[in-house]
């Protein structure tokens, strides 16, 4: 690694959201342009390098004149002025010092010196709370744009650019960016936003990229190249690590790939409690990429297929249609059969990208058009996907699962529509499973509340923890800010899932837990105790779970959940769960 000699190491906090090592140089990704490539200068073509920036600012400057000129002649004088403002910003000597300076200091090229500049000073507008301020980054990101195009890159150089193995740097990711990451080159990122339940930490675990989230101003404060350590263990970003540090990381690295092995080894085995209880041990998938994963965990099929990432684009105007996504089930049923595939109906808005744009933003999204109440306002779209999932469970073992229900109506009313498209197929005969199942998922408090009348409607509940979490202590999912009161052993929470999983028993249906707390193993014992029978987690998190499922006692856990449910405060619960894991898998804990 570079720099090494010359910088001393630096730590920086950050949340860990997805297990792993990873040992790179860390590439910067901004927002709204994309960098150009980096690379070091010597000393000696310092000079060379300024006057290359000075052409490119020359080149742009000339560029802006013309089109000035032309709007000149064709428009109104207000639009040839935003051009003048454009001309006005590479007029700025303190922006050219800062460049130059950079150019100096990083010894960098002066694209990305120049780059980095106005990244930073982009990020910092971002940031103002004035929406007129906030606008005008559009003016300065188009001006930044063409100096980088201005730039002659025919230069010979040593490049070191995304194409070489790096650690992703980035304010924020979305899912869609996280999901089509290349792993060989992606070794784990950092973002400043995010948060352990944002879909993009869930996709994260699931595709074992190692991940760290919530680390405030290091897209301003991190230079590219920075050689690196990310510790998705602990949520430590190490910059230029030492010598010693990077040894230290290599043993870890091996201790950790030893402990995965022997978690791996346990695949087949049942998971099943020390005295004989039986949990369902499923995965939670969002992509068709995921099946292999899926397949090496050993799962006992998909316990939550998330069909957004199918349905939902950012780049694409229409959902995919009935045969495409009847392509899509099918071959998830039949790889999973004769196990099981829970297909959960478009969980659009919230959190998740919406299914259409809307006139205007939600004032709040998370209490606004999401989940099962889109899919019911649009009911052709719905039975696209209703009669889609019916055909694939021609091929193999399908169920389906409606989300952020909140009260009756809505599930007789997407039964109902389950119903009109069984109809339809009948008439043309289109096979399908007449007997599947329909499962209601459990995230919205007043669903648990009424569990014992969903019950009588559903063939099983699946609690959503996520969801479920942050509707009963109105703490929002995804805000950093207040991850803090973000309490899975929130007595409140506790209490709803026990109450939800009683209601099941009553009506002789199963309860699940998809939500993210399902893969914690600390949690484990408290689910197992309050009398969960399925566990649905992400495909890397299957061995550890089945380790802990199968050291535990059912009988103890159910002990402990009885105390748990007396207990006063999230901490106490937490305590109570996490030393019974601790006591009986203290190796999963390393
Ligand atoms: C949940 O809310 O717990 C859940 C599984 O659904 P999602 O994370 O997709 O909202
Ligand atoms: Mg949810």
């Amino acid at each position: 690694m570079q720099h090494q000699d010359k910088h001393a190491e630096i730590i920086i906090q950050g949340l860990p959201v997805s297990p792993g090592i990873a040992i790179a140089p860390i590439h910067v990704s901004a927002r709204g342009f994309s960098a150009p490539d980096v690379y070091e200068v010597d000393e000696k073509n310092l000079p060379a390098e300024k006057q290359r920036f000075q052409d490119a600012i020359d080149r742009a400057k000339s560029e802006l004149a013309e089109i000035q000129e032309r709007l000149a002649q064709l428009s109104t004088e207000e639009e040839s002025r935003i051009f003048e403002a454009h001309i006005m910003v590479l007029e700025d000597q303190a922006l050219l010092n800062r460049v130059n300076l950079a150019i100096a200091e990083r010894r960098q090229n002066a694209e990305y010196a120049f780059y980095a500049v106005m990244q930073n000073f982009l990020e910092a507008m971002r940031r103002i709370p004035d929406p007129y301020l906030r606008e005008r980054t559009a003016d300065i990101e188009d001006v930044s744009e063409r100096v980088l195009n201005s730039f002659n890159t025919s230069v010979t150089r040593k490049n070191i650019s995304p194409d070489d193995r790096h650690i992703l740097m980035a304010y924020d990711l979305n899912p869609s960016d996280t999901a089509s990451m290349d792993r060989n080159l992606v070794l784990g990122f950092a973002t400043e936003m995010g948060s352990v339940n944002s879909h993009t930490a869930i996709i994260a675990r699931s595709l074992g990229i190692p991940a760290i989230v919530g680390l405030e101003e290091a897209v301003i404060d991190i230079k590219a190249l920075t050689p690196c350590i990310l510790d998705g263990y602990t949520g430590k970003l190490i910059l230029y690590p030492t010598e010693s540090t990077l040894n230290t990381y290599k043993l870890i690295e091996q201790k950790k790939l030893r402990a995965k092995n022997a978690l791996d080894s346990l695949r087949d085995e049942a998971a099943t409690t020390r005295d004989g209880r039986a949990i369902t041990l499923s995965a939670n998938i969002g992509l068709l990429e995921e099946l292999p994963a899926v397949k090496k965990s050993g799962a006992t099929g998909i316990g939550l297929y998330r069909t957004e990432f199918l349905l939902l684009k950012e780049e694409q105007d229409d959902l995919p249609d009935e045969n495409e996504q009847t392509e899509a089930y099918t071959k998830i049923a039949q790889a999973v059969a004769p196990n099981l595939v829970i297909i959960r109906t478009l969980d659009s808005g919230g959190d998740k990208l919406p299914m259409e744009p809307l006139s205007e933003p939600e004032p709040n999204p998370f209490l606004g058009w999401r989940g099962i109440r889109v899919s019911l306002d649009r009911p052709l779209i719905f039975k696209n996907q209703i009669r889609a999932a019916l055909r694939a469970s021609a091929h193999g073992k399908v169920a389906l699962m409606f989300p952020l229900v909140s009260g009756l109506s809505e599930v007789r009313a997407a039964k109902e529509i389950v119903k009109q498209c069984m109809d339809e197929l009948t008439k043309k005969n289109i096979p399908f499973d007449e007997n599947i199942q329909t499962g209601a998922m459990i995230e919205v408090p007043s669903a648990a509340m009424i569990a014992d009348i969903l019950a009588k409607e559903v063939d099983f509940f699946s609690i959503g923890t996520n969801d479920l979490i942050q509707y009963t202590v109105a703490v929002d999912r995804v805000n950093p800010y207040v991850a803090e009161l973000y309490r899975p052993t929130h007595p409140a929470v506790i209490r709803l899932i026990h109450r939800t999983v009683n209601a099941g028993n009553q009506e002789g249906i199963w309860t699940g837990v998809c939500g993210e707390m399902a893969g914690d193993i600390k949690l484990t014992p408290l689910l197992i105790g309050l009398g969960v029978e399925e566990l649905s987690v992400g495909p890397q998190q299957v061995p550890s779970i089945r380790k802990a499922i199968r050291s535990l006692s059912h009988a103890q856990c159910s002990v402990m959940a009885d105390d748990a449910l007396k207990a006063s405060l999230s901490a106490d619960i937490f305590k109570l769960t996490s030393d019974l894991a601790y006591s009986h898998y203290p190796d999963l804990f390393e």
